[in-house]
C-alpha cells in the first residue's frame, strides 16, 4: 500500500443494492479514524477499473446489473492484476457470484466471471431470502456473522476457495438443494465474498477490520463501535425467536 489507502467501489450504480455502498462507508470511516488516509474511487459505467487499488468493493445486484458489471470487470483483466499484484477484494451477493468463474441468471443463461475466486453459481429454487448468522471458520478471527440474504443461486466452491464460515440460520452459499450446503462466502487468500448484505460491514465491523488489516498490511489498533452490539444482538434475538416460532415472520 501507498501511503494512503486506495478503496475501489465498483460500479455501484450497476450493483449496490441493500445499502452494500454503506461497506465502503465503513471501511473508510474505520481507516480514518486510526489515522489512515483513504482515496475512494468510484467508478461509473463507464470507468475502467484502475488496477493500483489496495481494496477493491463490489456490491450485491440485479441479474442485469450484475452482467453489465462481470463484462466491465473482465474487459481489461485489471483486477486480476491488482489481485496478482496484492490486493483485497470484498465481495457481496451478486459480487460474490461476478468475481467466480461462471454464474447463471433467471432464464438460464450462464455468464464468465471475472475469475479470481474458484466458485461457480448456478440458479437455486426457491430464492434464499431472510436473516442469517454464521459462523466464520479458522483462521479468520471475527466472530459470528449477522446479514440479510435474497439471492436466486446456489455458489459451490472449488478447490482453491474454502468457506467464510458455517450458517447457523438462513441458506448462505445455498448449493445442493433447497436448505444448502451449509456453508455461507468464500475466502481465498486476499479474496473474500459473502452473501450477506447489511450492509454486512456495518453489522460486522471486525470483518472490516480484517479486510483493512490486509489491505494496509498491519495490524490495527482496536476501535469501537457504537450500538453495534446492541443491533447484533437484537438480530440474533429476532432470528432466535423466529427459530422457535415465536416471532414475527418476515416474507
Ligand atoms: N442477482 C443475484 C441473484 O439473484 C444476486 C442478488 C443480490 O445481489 N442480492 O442471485
Amino acid at each position: 500500500m501507498s501511503s494512503v489507502l486506495g478503496i475501489v467501489h465498483m460500479f455501484p450504480t450497476l450493483m449496490g443494492t441493500y445499502g452494500d455502498g454503506g461497506n465502503v462507508a465503513v471501511l473508510r470511516d474505520r481507516a480514518l479514524r486510526r489515522g489512515i488516509g483513504v482515496e475512494v474511487v468510484t467508478l461509473g459505467p463507464d470507468d475502467a477499473v484502475p488496477t493500483h487499488g489496495d481494496l477493491y468493493v463490489v456490491g450485491g445486484g440485479e441479474d442485469h446489473g450484475q452482467v453489465a458489471a462481470a463484462r466491465r470487470i473482465r474487459a481489461h483483466g485489471a483486477l486480476s492484476a491488482a489481485v496478482d499484484a496484492g490486493a483485497t477484494v470484498f465481495a457481496v451477493c451478486a459480487g460474490l457470484q461476478v468475481i467466480g468463474e461462471s454464474f447463471e441468471v433467471e432464464g438460464g443463461a450462464v455468464e464468465p466471471g471475472a475469475g479470481i475466486l474458484d466458485v461457480v453459481t448456478r440458479r437455486r429454487h426457491p430464492r434464499a431470502v431472510g436473516e442469517v448468522l454464521a459462523d466464520p471458520i479458522a483462521p479468520l478471527g471475527v466472530p459470528r456473522l449477522t446479514g440479510y440474504e435474497n439471492h436466486g443461486g446456489g455458489t459451490l466452491l472449488g478447490r482453491d476457495a474454502a468457506p467464510l464460515a458455517t450458517v447457523v440460520a438462513g441458506i448462505g452459499n445455498g448449493a445442493g438443494g433447497p436448505g444448502g450446503d451449509g456453508t455461507e462466502g468464500a475466502v481465498a487468500g486476499r479474496i473474500l465474498g459473502t452473501y450477506l448484505h447489511g450492509p454486512v460491514l456495518a453489522r460486522n465491523p471486525a470483518l472490516a477490520d480484517q479486510l483493512l488489516t490486509w489491505a494496509v498490511g498491519c495490524d490495527l489498533a482496536p476501535l469501537d463501535a457504537p450500538f453495534v452490539e446492541e443491533l447484533r444482538a437484537e438480530r440474533e434475538a429476532y432470528l432466535r425467536l423466529r427459530l422457535l416460532g415465536w416471532g414475527p415472520r418476515s416474507s
